[in-house]
């Protein structure tokens, strides 16, 4: 997708007629803005409110229209700064807000302190003194105005909540981290035996192309290795549950070595 890269921070692509990709440097973060002719939809928020508030006003700097949120799935990074879009409808899988009740105070507590680590103060304190709105808005078709937008549950993967977003019409696919690019998937909180299943079935909506949660946008035949990759983590995975493998082999013939094994089944 070389036609597609953008060196700056926080520079709209777009990727079809009226879909735009944002790209971020703060940890790759790929987030989108669909627009339709009566309503515009916002994929995913950043990661606090100081970057969802500069989110939207990068938003606001392309449409005035009424907004509608799309979370992909409950890691800060995509959700923690939803409330500059308030009063806008905020949808997500249904175990996406139970998935925030369950951990937004630990996720702020560890990232706010991997952000002083790093001596990110700013972001850090930004982080500390964010209390993310919790999504409040089903999956389904979500209408623009002469466009349709899918929010899709096509099953598990990244994490237990994943949402899909589809924008048929112009073959643009918002996968979250159910799909990575410039970096290994994320397995800790995965359920890694359902994500290829749930690749190949974001696969048979035959998108043009599919933006990842962090990187570039992609095209099919980079979806469909990285779902062949985490089949042989699953794979692996199933025979260290077994008690047939150990953990540090299974680590060893990982597609993905060193990446953090998941947290539970
Ligand atoms: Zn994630």
């Amino acid at each position: 997708m070389d036609g597609h890269r953008v060196d700056g921070d926080g520079q709209w692509v777009e990727l079809g007629d009226g879909v735009f990709a944002r790209r971020h440097a703060e940890l790759d973060l790929t987030v989108g803005l669909v627009m339709g002719g009566e309503r515009a939809l916002v994929v995913d928020t950043r990661g606090d409110e100081r970057q969802g508030a500069e989110l939207a006003a990068a938003v606001r700097s392309v449409t005035r229209l009424p907004l509608a949120v799309a979370i992909t799935h409950a890691h800060f990074d995509h959700c923690f700064g939803s409330a500059a879009f308030l009063p806008a409808p905020v949808h997500a899988h249904p175990r996406c807000r139970a998935a925030m009740v369950a951990t937004a105070v630990r996720q702020r507590e560890t990232w706010t302190d991997r952000y002083r680590a790093l001596g990110d103060d700013a972001t850090a304190a930004a982080l500390a003194g964010t209390d993310p709105p919790l999504p409040d808005a089903p999956p389904g078709p979500v209408e623009l105005g002469g466009r349709t937008v899918d929010l899709l549950d096509l099953g598990a993967g990244h994490t237990d909540h994943d949402l899909v977003i589809h924008v048929p019409d112009a073959g643009v696919v918002f996968a979250g981290d159910l799909v990575e690019q410039g970096a290994p998937p994320d397995l800790t909180d995965a359920v890694v035996a359902a994500w290829p299943g749930t690749l190949s079935a974001l696969l048979a909506l035959g998108p043009r192309l599919v933006v990842p949660g962090h990187g570039d946008p992609v095209d099919t035949t980079f979806v469909a290795e990285q779902r062949d990759r985490l089949g042989d983590v699953a794979d692996l995975h199933a025979a260290v549950l077994r008690g047939e493998l150990d953990p540090s082999e299974a680590d060893r013939r990982s597609p993905y070595p060193g990446v953090a094994w998941p947290t539970h089944r």
